[in-house]
């Protein structure tokens, strides 16, 4: 079994702005495809792991998701050869959180901060969790890696702002805080193995 570092997508990897109707609204944060490129060039394992509710709130299809994937993955090749080894989504969308789309409308243990995505790429990749980073900048992304057992780091991009200054979700306590990916990728890397730390 191999560790791994997931990320969150929006916030995280490409600006915040929402719902991204528009593919050629995906834009990257400054320094992040560096960021990715030099945890592929140690052999960390990366992967997306994204709630994406638009399908479930009719807002597009899942296609149009895809797409926005394409697009991410291609400007992190452009940018810096950076690329990721798996992509996960959570397209779906309880009814009381405004699902309405029948395909995608459903309660399901893949939405954040449940811990499904994480435990499907465990299953799909041979990844040790207990051996894992998740960046994300919402509570939520945290509270899914304390979930699983991986640490958490919460970066201040995006909507990590708001989490720490109180004004977004809810209080959280990250194992790290990160100005953005590029700094929590400096902190993964000075971990090492973290078999020594517990
Ligand atoms: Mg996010």
């Amino acid at each position: 079994m191999k560790p791994a570092v997931f990320l969150d997508r929006d916030g995280v990897l490409n600006q915040e702005v929402g719902y991204i109707h528009r593919v050629e609204d995906l834009n990257l944060i400054p320094g992040v495809a560096a960021a990715v490129r030099r945890l592929n060039e140690q052999n960390i394992f990366c992967c997306l792991v994204s709630n994406q509710s638009g399908p479930a709130r009719g807002y597009y299809p899942a296609s149009h998701v895809d797409a926005l994937h394409d697009r991410l993955c291609s400007l992190l090749d452009q940018e810096a050869g950076a690329q990721l080894d798996a992509l996960y989504y959570c397209p779906y969308l309880s009814p009381p959180e405004g699902g309405t789309d029948p395909e995608f409308t459903r309660w399901t243990t893949w939405r954040k901060p449940n811990t499904g995505m994480l435990v499907a790429a465990a299953w799909e990749y041979d990844l040790d969790l207990s051996q894992s980073f998740m960046v994300g900048d919402k509570a939520t992304d945290v509270d899914m890696a304390h979930n699983a057992g991986c640490t958490g780091i919460l970066v201040k991009t995006g909507y990590g702002d708001r989490v720490l200054g109180g004004k977004y979700q809810h209080h959280t306590h990250p194992d790290f805080i990160a100005s953005d990916l590029a700094e929590a990728v400096d902190w993964i890397t000075q971990q090492g193995s973290k078999s020594g730390r517990r």
